[in-house]
Order: structure tokens, then sequence, then C-alpha cells
């Protein structure tokens, strides 16, 4: 059976890059009837922090790879011993040997232009010691072909791969010999990982087959890049899970959009369930090439997510936003924090009923699950939010003389919002205004915004009373 791994390290917030990875290998297993094995890489201890460790799992959890539905996770630190056993029989068999160079020594005998390790240690048959690495010994000759089910067979010539590490001195194993080592052990049968790995291909090949397995069949997914076909990077760009999830994206939305960076599914379907996803996923079908991360494609994919949601599911989903219980981002210390999430008003000023008689017009007009707060802040403010520019725009001459006319009809009017509307149109028609210029004050007037929900609705909401103190307020 096919047994696939995600092995992500804990070094910091999740990557939508490994995101993607994770969620290729899930389908994978999914539709093949395989094993999905979780095994986080906490070797490299300078840099894992434990509640990165933590971060993986729930981010997993998030877009659906739930705990308990795959295997693991392991921990590649746990299988200290048998990364040092497998140096060991690679040592002894011959295929590796210690070496004392320091890095200066190696550039001053290579000069600039030296390419890696030059081979210095191979016959000295030093036994190990202080100071003494481990390294591979590579084939002088011929070429390492490896099988990439995205990429096909890129072949690599073995006298440009240096005799690299694959013991420190202190003899714990580095990244190539102990992914390799897990994998084995894992009963891994397909690595599908990033195409940043690919130069780490043939080497992590030679050593399966140093150590007497059969390698696996490989599948490098392309990188994720951002408009400007760079790699996404941590500093530069908004790449974590987390930062989207804390921005309200849903989850539904961000695994079907991260699994369209560089596969889609017949015909012109873009937005399908996972279920058609893990059915129809096929990663020899994944196209090599970088893949642009669109976060406006992604916005847009969010929207259409909300908008078929249940009004009720809707509801729910707004609730963190609205009631100021967003869970807390933790950010490594150079990424930059985002604005807190905290709604602009008091807590006990929310109203479940209000939300609930304008949540199904935000729901059609909002992207993503934040932007809910600017659309209904109106309603729990005791005073709109002030906003000069969008004052300046509205206010025109004339506006004064409106706001009192529809003062003096709303004193009177029914309220609802076709009378609502009906009463502006008039007071807008006797000054010859159509209605979209008559609503511009009174909007701004009552929700302090040129833009926002249904106008009309929205003040059916809001009530008389509010609705006339703001229209004079306005004027005073
Ligand atoms: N820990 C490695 C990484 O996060 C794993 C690479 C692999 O999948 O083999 O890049």
């Amino acid at each position: 059976t096919v047994r696939v791994r995600f092995a992500p390290s804990p070094t910091g917030l999740f990557h939508v890059g490994s995101a993607r990875s994770a969620l290729q290998n899930w389908a994978f297993a999914q539709h093949s009837g395989g094993v999905f094995v979780l095994r986080i890489e906490d070797t490299d201890a300078a840099r894992n922090r434990p509640e990165w460790i933590e971060g993986i799992l729930s981010a997993l959890e998030w877009i659906g790879i739930s705990r308990g539905a795959y295997e693991g996770p392991y921990f590649q630190s746990a299988n200290a011993a048998e990364h040092r056993a497998a140096a060991e029989k690679l040592h002894a068999g011959g295929s590796a040997y210690y070496c004392s160079c320091t890095r200066e020594q190696v550039q001053e005998r290579g000069g600039p232009q030296a390419r890696g390790y030059d081979g210095f240690c191979r016959d000295r048959g030093l036994s190990a010691g202080p100071g003494r690495a481990l390294r591979f010994r590579t084939p002088d000759e011929g070429a390492t072909t490896v099988v990439d089910l995205i990429r096909g067979t890129p072949t690599f010539d073995n006298a440009l791969l240096e005799d690299f590490v694959i013991a420190r001195a202190d003899a714990s194993a580095v990244f190539l010999l102990a992914n390799v080592v897990d994998d084995a052990l894992m009963g891994i049968t397909h690595v599908v990982r990033g195409e940043d790995h690919l130069s780490n291909t043939p080497k992590q090949q030679l050593l399966w087959q140093a150590l007497g397995h059969t390698p696996p069949t490989w599948a490098h997914v392309p990188m994720v890049v951002n408009e400007k076909r760079q790699k996404l990077s941590k500093r530069r760009d908004k790449v974590a899970l987390e930062q989207y999830r804390h921005e309200g994206y849903l989850a539904a939305a961000m695994s079907n959009y991260l699994m369209l960076l560089g596969w889609a599914p017949a015909g012109d379907r873009e937005i399908v369930p996972w279920s058609v996803i893990a059915d129809e996923f096929r990663i020899d079908q994944v196209n090599p090439s970088p893949a642009f991360f669109d976060e406006k494609k992604l916005r847009a994919f969010n929207g259409e997510y909300l908008r078929a949601l249940p009004l009720d599911d809707f509801i729910d989903a707004c609730q963190p936003w609205l009631t100021g219980t967003v869970p807390p981002l933790t950010l490594p210390d150079d990424v930059e924090a985002p604005a807190p999430v905290a709604p602009p008003w008091a807590p006990e000023r929310f109203d479940a009923a209000v939300f609930a008689a304008v949540a199904p017009l935000a729901q059609t007009r909002i992207a993503v699950l934040s932007e809910i707060v600017a659309n209904v802040d109106f309603l729990f403010l005791d005073t709109p939010p002030r906003d000069d520019a969008a004052w300046a725009k509205a206010m025109k001459p004339g506006a004064a003389d409106l706001l009192d006319a529809a003062a003096a009809a709303y004193a009177e009017a029914a309220w609802d919002a076709e009378t609502l509307k009906a009463a502006l149109e008039a007071a807008g028609a006797e000054r010859g205004l159509k209605l979209g210029k008559a609503q511009a004050p009174v909007r701004v007037a009552v929700t302090g915004r040129t833009v926002g929900l249904p106008l009309f609705e929205s003040l059916e909401v809001l009530g008389r009373e509010r609705t006339l103190e703001r229209l004079r307020s306005a004027r005073a």
C-alpha cells in the first residue's frame, strides 16, 4: 500500500506552501487508499520550539487533516539511535569516511570556484574523533536518475555530487541522512515534497541504496511564488496559514485554493468540495512550474464559500470577530504582528438579534470574516465611526438641507425599508437629486461610511430613534 508522509520542521508559523504539500500528500493518500504519516523533524534544537509543534498539529487540523486520521505524529528526535546506527553501517561498509577538514581548509584548497568538498580525506582511513564529520562517498562516475511523478526522470551527474556530510562530529545525523532513515523505517513508498528539496534527492537516493533499501518514488511539487515570481518569503509576503485563518478565511476555501496551485479538477471547475479533490487529484497531473499564490483569487474563493454557507453557519462563523474572541496569533519575532482584532464597540453593546437581522445582507458582501466588523459597527457603536474623507465626499453643498428633509420625513414615516426608501426618493426628487445622490449624505451620517450594507434595510434595523439622532447630529 501507498505510504506517504508529511515531515515539517517546527521552526515557525505554518507556511502556505507547506500546507499545500500536506494537502497534496493527504489527497494522494486518500484516493489511493494509502496511509498518511506525520513526522515532526525536530532535530534542529537551535531552531525548534515546542509551541510550533502544537501549531503544526492545529494548522493541519484546521485544513482538514485531523488528529487520529493519520499515523503519528512521530518525532525525528526519537530515532537518534537509528540514525547513528545507519551512519555506522555506512562507515563499516565503506560508503562513508571520517573527515577532519575544516570549512576554511576546504575553501583554501578549492579556491573561489570550488564546488563543495574536494575529497581530501576520502582515502586517509581516519577513525571517528573530535572534529571529524562523517561524509558519504558519492560515485565518481555515472549518473543518478530519480523517478519523479511530476518531473519525469531527472538525472544528476554523479561527478557533480560532492561527498556530503551525513553525521556531525558529535555523531548526530544531518537532515539528509535522518530524513532517509526515518522514511525507510516508516515504510514510505512516495516522497511528495517541495521542489526546494529536488537537489537533495540524488544524494538521498544514493543513501537509500547504500543502506540496502529500494528508494521511494519521488514527487517534487512546484514552488509557490508571489506576483513577481519570487518564492514566497516570510519577511516579504503573507505566508503563514495562521495569518489567513486569523483574517477570517474559511478552512474549506483555503484548502480548495491551495490544491489548485499547480493542479485543477477536470472541466472548468475550480470551487469543489474536498471529496471531489480527494477523488480526482492525481499527483502526476501536477504542473511542475512555479505556482502563483494569488491572494485576490483566494479572497474571491473565500467570498464564494461564505455565500454558500447556511445563514446560521455564517452567523456562527462571524462570532469570534463580533465578540472579540478571535484566538490571538503567536508570531515569531521577525514577522510583523497584525492589528488587534477586537471589535471597536463595548462587548455588552453587541446584540445577536440585531446582527441576525443584517447578517443575510452582510453575507453577500464580505470576502473574509474580519470584514464583518466594518459592515455592522454602526449598529453597536454609540456614534458612527468618523472618517473625515468619507464625510467630505458625501457632504456636498445641499447635503444639510437634504438631511433636514430626511429627518422630517423619518420622524413620521412607517419604519420599514420600502417606506424609508420612498421617502428619501421623494425628498431627493424635490431637490433634483437622484436616489443615489440623496442616499450618500444619509449613509455617512448614519453609518459613517460611503459604502456598506443596503441603506434602507440598515436604517430599519437601527431604528427610528437612533437614525433621527444621527441625522440631527450630522447637522450640528
Ligand atoms: N523537514 C523537511 C522540511 O520541512 C522535510 C523535507 C522532506 O519532506 O523530505 O523541509
